[in-house]
């Protein structure tokens, strides 16, 4: 194995920039939203809940049931199209800024430079023999990882059970051991993959790292190094003259500040995940030595090459394979937009009774048994008048009038009779209707068959 090969440990530096305040921003606000969502509530209900025993998917106002699940696929292949046109915009920009691996990696190494201190005393730490001192140091930082790792293993299950029922069930030692499982399964990954593997995963586990460079193209916009500028590279000394020299003044902090510990003078690589920590240590440089900032910037290779001027790269935003992702991601939006005003109000499952297929009534017309599943997909209660229709003169034996709690399941028995001459032998299509009497406008038919003689 070359000595390559073996996976060093990165003690990146501390950057403050813009694009640092930017991450904070992201780390903040996609906690916020994934730690603080199952506490909303909605209509008295939990705003957010993937009810699996109840086969409903509640967001905000709206539920979803397993017949819908195809506004979750539109939604699933709506999300990797905007990563495709993400990427072909802006390079990795979403590994940077927004993918969970580097937001959880972010929170650990918070943690880890609060209570460890710099890279330098860091490393100092880790290369020293085990002492009471390490012991307690580390154990403090591992145990803070461990405690936020729970937080996040406990909101997962609480999109799943409501989370007040979860957080009741922990402290009055009840919670069930399916969900003991998922959280301690949940928390044991971010542990692993942020609070140990960190930058690891980005180059060796993540395929979309190795999937990426097909869809850049010479305008997608990524961390780049103005080598025209800063070349030939070396130390900015009082008594020389500057003339002939580089910006670069070879400090080489753009490389203590990386997360994964490459050095982006020598063009882009694979690890790169575009999080512009070494943009803000080379402007803070530039600033110090009064050169103009950007010696490292977000850029296309067209612009680095001097195809295109730097001004030229908004317009060239616009080219066909993000004009094509676009138009598709539009598709998609506006399908399951208009599937969902069209969505029917009622599911109606229709089941024969299979006790008997046919039988006669005292006034000798001819009847068949039917088990009718109800569902209202609506958020308001529905009065709902049932129906048959498909044969001259096929009626209900009953014709109820049923009220549906909103969105809940209701099961009814009914009989529907058809006189011998309109029912003649074999099977005869049918439909059954539900038509509300609170919205009338409201109404869904499900076919189905009748036996006659
Ligand atoms: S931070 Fe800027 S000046 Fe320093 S080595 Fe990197 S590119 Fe050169
Ligand atoms: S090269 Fe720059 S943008 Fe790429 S990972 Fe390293 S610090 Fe981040």
């Amino acid at each position: 194995m070359s000595t390559q090969a073996i996976p060093i440990k990165i003690y990146p530096r501390l950057t403050r920039g813009r694009f640092n305040n930017w991450r904070v921003i992201a780390v903040l606000v996609t906690q916020l939203v994934y730690l603080g969502l199952p506490w909303l509530t909605w209509n008295g209900r939990q705003a957010v809940w993937f009810d699996l025993p109840g086969n409903q998917l509640h967001l905000f106002g709206l539920t979803l049931w397993p017949q819908d699940f195809v506004y979750l696929a539109a939604l699933l292949i709506f999300c990797a199209i905007a990563l495709f046109w993400w990427t072909a915009l802006a390079g990795r920009l979403w590994c940077g800024f927004s993918c969970p691996q580097t937001v959880y990696t972010e929170i650990m190494t918070w943690i880890e430079r609060w209570v460890e201190g710099k890279p330098r005393q860091r490393q100092a730490l880790d290369a020293a023999p085990w002492s009471l001192r390490k012991l307690r140091i580390k154990g403090t930082s591992h145990g803070l990882m461990i405690a936020f790792s729970l937080v996040t293993g406990f909101t997962l299950v609480g999109y799943f059970v409501p989370v007040r029922e979860v957080a009741a069930a922990l402290l009055d030692g009840t919670l069930s051991g399916w969900a003991w499982f998922w959280l301690l399964f949940y928390a044991g990954f971010t542990y692993l993959l942020a609070g140990r593997l960190r930058e690891s995963v980005c180059k060796h586990m993540c395929p979309y790292a190795r999937f990426q460079g097909v869809m850049f193209d010479p305008d997608t916009l990524v961390v780049s190094y103005d080598a025209a500028r800063g070349e030939p590279r070396g130390a900015h000394r009082k008594s020389e003259s500057a003339s002939g020299r580089g910006d670069c003044v070879d400090c080489g902090v753009c490389v203590q500040v990386c997360p994964t510990g490459i050095d982006i003078r020598a063009g882009l690589q694979y690890e790169c995940i575009g999080c512009a920590a070494c943009v803000d240590a080379c402007d803070t440089v530039m600033d110090k030595i009064g050169a103009p900032r950007g010696l490292i910037r977000f850029a296309t290779e067209n612009s680095m090459a001097g195809r295109v001027a730097a001004s030229d790269i908004p317009r060239r935003m616009l080219r066909p394979r993000v004009m094509v992702y676009s138009a598709l991601m539009l598709v998609v939006l506006a399908g399951s937009m208009a599937m969902l005003l069209l969505r029917t109000p009622f599911i109606v499952d229709v089941l024969r009774d299979r006790a008997f297929l046919v039988r006669e009534t005292n006034d000798g017309w001819l009847e068949n048994g039917y088990t009718l599943r109800l569902v209202n997909t609506q958020a308001s209660p529905q009065r709902v008048q049932l129906g048959v229709e498909g044969l001259p003169g096929i009626r209900l034996a009953d014709a109820p009038v049923l009220t549906l709690p909103p969105q809940a399941t209701r099961t009814v028995q009914l009989r529907v009779q058809a006189s011998p001459e309109s029912a003649g032998s074999g099977s005869h299509p049918i439909r059954f209707t539900v038509v509300s009497l609170t919205e009338p406008a409201l109404r869904h038919s499900e076919d189905s068959r009748f036996i006659g003689e």
